[in-house]
């Protein structure tokens, strides 16, 4: 068998009470068959104490949260009571794993780490560029040959290949051309965004056209790009909620890019309440200019531009690397889902990063930017603002996201657009 996982990969400690987050607030955990079966039987007051806490729902078991949100055995340094008293093997397999997570796929295994853990985040944003990822054979056949038909293992193979051409070309190893702007709004060319407008102050078209965009313009297309935040927008709404914060955050983001809507509706002769409804608009794939949100946007690049390039670069290789192979158990084996998810990733990261470095730079907050503010300072214990956007405030929303969203099947599958 073929296990890969990225070169950061090993270098991964939990750092346990010095976490800002830990994992074991706010997600209440499965217990696999075999931690049952040792709980069960475990002696002493540590087990007694373990059994009285074990609740059974259908096949499930778990540990239900304390009326904090907290692991039951989490002890007030952060620690974990189970594996102080009793040893890191007495732990349930998600502990024990978490943030490492494992794909199968036929005879290849992809091993990584969520994003959700805020080690893993920063250890992401550490990595130099170029990503590297490392391949070891192994003499595991943990699959049915059955399962893997020729057919199915070139399709393997493919996607594989799909994923490191997208992750080079990510990494600015295939040279990307400027869009030259006549190209601009014919239908597979992403509608120039306003936040763009910057870089047309300094230099023409015809000279963009000429020029070769930066080494991570392909990034910067796809998180700038507004083509499809109407249905990102929808989706947000339709998401189920995860915790308090995570829906306040969620809903203000709504909000503004609702607010941007209307303000675009309104410019093109529309009424407010039609930015979402009218049947005229519908089709013309982009929200337009808002007053604030677009502002904030513009505003981000025009003083963070190059850092946010490298660092978004960073979050679309792993993102990429961990979403494509996801293709392999769709039953079309199109990767179109996975970049759909990928993409819509990536332009959320962007949206929440534009709302906070405007909650950073509002020198006289008003009460929208106070909320914001709030909301993300609070996101995290010891996440305080800082006096300008920094790698600490995309580590803290890239973490936000992953939690709350990935590590939810039905906002995925919301996300890849395969349920309405
Ligand atoms: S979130 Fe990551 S660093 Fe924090 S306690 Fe969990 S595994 Fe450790």
């Amino acid at each position: 068998m073929l296990v890969e996982y990225p070169e950061y990969y090993n270098k991964f400690r939990c750092i346990a009470d010095r976490c800002p987050d830990t994992c074991c607030a706010g997600w209440e955990v499965d217990l696999d068959e075999d931690a049952v079966s040792y709980y069960g039987i475990m002696p002493g007051p540590l087990g007694e104490r373990i059994r009285a806490c074990m609740k059974t729902e259908g096949e499930f078991c778990y540990f239900p949260l304390t009326k904090e949100g907290r692991c039951p055995f989490l002890d007030e340094k952060g620690l974990c009571e189970i594996i102080l008293q009793a040893g890191d093997g007495s732990i349930c397999q998600t502990c024990r794993e978490y943030p490492r997570y494992y794909v199968q796929a036929g005879s290849y295994e992809q091993r990584d780490m969520s994003l959700s853990c805020p080690e893993v985040c920063r250890l992401v944003l550490d990595a130099p560029l170029p990503f590297r990822w490392i391949k070891e054979e192994t003499d595991e056949s943990d699959y049915e040959e059955s399962d893997l038909t020729p057919e199915r293992n070139r399709r393997l193979q493919e996607i594989l290949r799909e994923r490191d051409l997208e992750i080079e070309r990510l990494q600015g190893k295939i040279p990307v051309k400027a869009t030259p702007a006549k190209a601009r709004g014919q239908q597979d060319v992403p509608r120039e965004h306003p936040a763009d407008r910057y870089r047309s102050r300094q230099c023409t078209d015809q000279e963009a056209e000429e020029q070769k965009v930066s080494q991570y313009s392909a990034v910067r297309k796809i998180y700038t790009c507004s083509g499809d935040d109407r249905n990102l927008c929808a989706l947000l709404r339709k998401m189920e909620p995860i915790s308090k914060k995570w829906t306040a955050l969620r809903d203000e983001l709504v909000r503004e890019m609702e607010s941007a809507a209307s303000v675009s509706s309104e410019n093109n002769g529309g009424g407010r309440d039609t930015a979402f409804g009218n049947a005229k608009k519908e089709g013309t794939g982009s929200f337009g200019e808002s007053q604030s949100l677009r502002d904030s946007e513009e505003n981000l690049l025009y003083h963070e531009g190059s850092c946010l390039d490298e660092w978004m670069t960073k979050i679309a290789v792993a993102l990429t690397y961990r979403y494509w192979i996801d293709a392999w158990f769709t039953e079309d084996g199109d990767i179109a889902s996975s970049r759909r998810l990928r993409d819509r990733l990536l332009r959320l990261t962007f949206l929440l990063c534009a709302l906070r470095s405007r909650a950073i730079g509002a020198k006289t907050p008003g009460p929208e930017q106070a909320h914001s503010d709030i909301l993300f300072a609070g996101a995290a214990e010891g996440a305080a603002l800082g006096s300008s956007f920094a790698r600490a405030d995309l580590e803290e929303i890239a973490r936000i996201i992953s939690r709350e969203v990935e590590h939810d099947e039905d906002n995925l599958a919301l996300l890849k657009g395969i349920c309405g």
